[in-house]
């Protein structure tokens, strides 16, 4: 049912978990708590390390982002100026068509002057030839093959006014003129076409450009989360140590208090110490918390010869210790359904009390026994009775069976640390102690 993705925690955390041995002998048992107390402290130097290391990196890649950014906004920039000098071109090729289609029309309108004219002068000399005159003007006249052949024929013949040739001249001459102007806008429109082409071209190159810019920034963010997400994770195992490092203090404290008080300064101290500081921080439930010694109704279960008593009274293992599917299972799983109360394997101090994606609602414990540090854990809880910083005492309810976080059924995952909680790399079988 537990499923745990923790390798790459487990991998850092591990450097110094073999310095803990598990065989502490109790007449050094402060000094041996005094290791641990100082190994967490060297384990959160570490991870100290490398969340500054990880902060730069992440501070390094937002000056790539600001840059990546800043040609970004330059490309845009430059491609509004294109798209600007391009609906310009546009505007003008507009104004050059229609000046082209006006001076076509002006022609037209010329050249149809020109054919009336042309039209006037053959029926002149028609009528000049039915008139009794000579009739080879005429042939000449008709057998001309263009307007400019027509019109040097045509001023030969003196039956045409001197005014027809005139206009017929002038006429000619203003086409000509017109003919010019349409083929001076027709080459300006032409540059003007090619000017929109370079444009279009550069347009397209600061487009791909931008979009090259824009995967590197995507590539740059993804990068970015990822850190971001490495970090939380970091900062997330450092407040894990961090608490594990406060709880053993105050293990060390109530063993040190009951010795003064005349105790026998081992773990039994925890059991006549049942004051709970009842922590501001928020558990997900109303059920007391103070008084610890059962379960929810049947009686106490008798502690193993290691101390610890089983964590969910009567419900037996669904899944045990050890490889299970390629991966380590770091604990055993009790799974029920129903109301099941989880009580505190041994008396101890609530190290760690919140949710994670992974473990769900969980709970570590922990644990001076006879001057040596075990950790409990308490996973996949559908409610939390205690809070970080709580002293509780052995029996004590906890939590109730759940199946938040990675879990896919109500059951309860159930790990015991030689040590500090550092993921995988200090959890042994829990059946070696209950
Ligand atoms: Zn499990």
């Amino acid at each position: 049912m537990m499923k745990k993705r923790m390798m790459k925690a487990a991998v850092v955390l591990t450097v110094a978990g073999s310095l803990i041995s598990s065989g502490v002998q109790p007449a050094v048992a402060n000094s041996g708590v005094n290791a641990q107390i100082s190994d967490l402290k060297g384990k959160q130097q570490e991870v100290e390390t490398k969340v500054s290391e990880k902060q730069s990196e992440i501070t390094k890649l937002d000056g790539e982002l600001k840059e990546i950014q800043g040609k970004i906004d330059s490309i845009r920039s430059k491609e509004a100026e294109t798209e600007k000098k391009l609906a310009e071109a546009e505007e003008q090729l507009k104004k050059l068509e229609d000046e082209i289609l006006e001076l076509q029309e002006e022609i037209k309108i010329l050249e149809e002057r020109i054919e009336e004219r042309k039209a006037l002068i053959e029926q002149r000399a028609v009528e000049s030839y039915q008139s009794g005159g000579d009739a080879s003007y005429l042939e000449v006249l008709l057998g001309s093959q263009n307007f400019g052949d027509f019109v040097s024929k045509a001023t030969t013949m003196t039956t045409i006014a001197e005014h027809d040739r005139d206009m017929l001249d002038e006429h000619i001459a203003d086409e000509q003129k017109l003919q010019e102007m349409k083929a001076a806008v027709e080459e300006k429109k032409a540059a003007v076409e090619a000017q929109k082409q370079e444009l279009e071209a550069l347009k397209q190159e600061l487009v791909s450009k931008r979009e090259e810019m824009d995967k590197l920034r995507g590539d740059l963010d993804q990068k970015k989360q990822q850190l971001e997400n490495e970090l939380g994770e970091i900062i997330s195992e450092e407040e894990i140590l961090k608490n594990q490092e406060a709880a053993l203090q105050a293990e060390l404290n109530k063993q040190e208090e009951a010795a003064s008080n005349g105790g026998s300064g081992q773990s039994s101290a925890n059991r006549s110490n049942g004051k709970s500081k009842s922590s501001s921080n928020a558990v997900s439930s109303s059920s007391s918390s103070s008084s610890g010694g059962n379960s929810g109704g049947s009686s106490a279960p008798a502690a193993s010869s290691a101390g610890f008593i089983h964590p969910a009274p009567g419900v037996g293992v669904y899944s045990g210790f050890g490889m299970r599917n390629g991966r380590p299972h770091n604990g055993v799983d009790f799974s029920s359904r129903g109301h099941i109360p989880i009580i505190a394997s041994q008396s101890g101090t609530v190290s760690n009390s919140g949710y994670r994606h992974d473990y769900g609602n969980w709970i570590t414990i922990t644990h001076n026994v006879n001057g040596k540090q075990m950790t409990t854990l308490y996973a996949h809880l559908k409610e939390r009775y205690v809070a970080a910083g709580e002293s509780v005492s052995q029996g004590q309810t906890i939590g109730l069976m759940g199946s938040t976080g990675d879990s896919t059924g109500q059951h309860l995952h159930f790990e015991i640390h030689e040590g500090p909680f550092r993921f995988g790399a200090s959890a042994v079988n829990p059946m070696k102690y209950l």
